[in-house]
């Protein structure tokens, strides 16, 4: 079995499929910064139009939607409120801070899930010392909660608590079609709770690139301005949208596929000595502690050794991520490897 290579680092490391490659050969394209590419303008208008949301701006990504959300959202000096493993606080370069000169007022949910009993007394209140808080930014799912999920009715009592004092309410939705799959519910109700929603293509669903921000025709009106001042126009943009149109089309219902991978990767992971716990897997993310004496960075090394690919999350953590470039037999295969591999612990 000599170069195989079980890649599990992220669900960001596919490569366009022949369909999805045969799509975008045959797209229609314009230029899009002069509002000409129809099929930039299809993507917008479907994803917009599965969320029940007004309008959608296509972006070259997702920490780019999420950002362009939150300067919309925010004046500087106003407060951002998410729980402390939120993206959009941890993994875009101090971007509320540098684009919106923002803060950001930390909770600590379980696996980052937040509830409107957290949310309520973080919200400041009119005084001239306080921050004004005015965003509540969600991420659904949670990447650093091991791919844990909101279900509608958790997400719901938040909206009403945002609508009460006046909140803007976002999503970061990177994931969202990986919850959407998980729980079961609609995306069509998504849009009655949220002011913001960003959707990456670029994840499981199998794009090369791109995110689609949604909100309403006034929030995107803002949106495409800021958009251009970050640099994130782009021409002829539809070779590319027409890959999220095919992701969007062909690669949504097979994410149970992926989240059937993760479980069973947790199953074997919970059978060997060098594992001490396993988060609960809710959709394609695995995230496992080793155990006393073991170092993860040194797991991964060894995992790599034998043709699996993936990332410590933390010095005692390891990440593994599944999406549509690993087969079952792949899988089937990681999971061997898991099970035969005998590190020594260090005292
Ligand atoms: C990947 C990701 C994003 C966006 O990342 P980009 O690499 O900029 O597309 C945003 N939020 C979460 C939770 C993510 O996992």
């Amino acid at each position: 079995m000599i170069g195989i290579k079980i890649d599990l680092r992220s669900d960001t490391v596919t490569k366009p499929t022949a369909g999805m490659l045969e799509a975008m050969m045959t797209a229609k394209v314009g230029d899009d910064v002069f509002g000409e590419d129809e099929t930039v303008h299809q993507l917008e208008t479907k994803l917009a139009a599965t969320f029940n949301m007004e309008a959608g701006l296509f972006c070259p990504s997702g920490t780019m939607t999420n950002q362009i959300a939150i300067k919309c959202f925010t004046q500087p000096m106003d407060e951002v409120i998410c729980d402390q493993t939120a993206h959009v606080y941890r993994y875009e370069g101090g971007g509320i801070a540098y684009h919106s000169m923002a803060s950001v007022r930390l909770l600590n949910g379980p696996r980052g899930i937040i509830t409107p009993e957290m949310i309520e007394p973080e919200i400041n209140d009119d005084n001239i010392h306080y921050p004004n808080s005015s965003l509540v930014v969600l991420e659904n799912t949670v990447n650093k909660g091991g791919g844990a999920c909101y279900h509608l009715a958790q997400i719901e009592p938040i909206h009403t608590l945002c609508n009460i004092k006046g909140l803007k309410l976002h999503l970061d939705g990177a994931r969202i079609f990986n919850a959407l799959v998980a729980t079961g519910n609609s995306p069509k109700h998504y849009g009655q709770y949220f002011d913001g929603i960003s959707v990456c293509l670029s994840k499981g669903l199998g794009a090369p690139v791109g995110s689609v921000l949604l909100g309403s025709k006034e929030m995107i009106r803002k949106a495409v301005k800021i958009r251009k001042a970050f640099g994130g126009g782009m021409r002829q943009a539809g070779f590319l949208a027409a890959a999220g149109i095919y992701a969007l089309d062909h690669h949504v219902q097979r994410l149970s596929i992926d989240h059937d991978h993760a479980k069973s990767l947790s199953a074997a992971l919970k059978q060997v000595n060098y594992v001490v716990s396993v988060m609960p897997v809710a959709t394609n993310i695995v995230i496992f502690e080793v155990a006393a004496g073991f170092k993860a960075e040194n797991i991964v090394h060894l995992l790599a050794e034998k043709g699996i690919a993936c990332n410590t999350f933390g010095p005692a953590t390891v990440r593994m991520v599944t999406h549509l470039d690993l087969s079952s037999e792949m899988i089937d295969r990681a999971i061997e490897i898991i099970l035969h591999l005998h590190p020594s612990a260090h005292k």
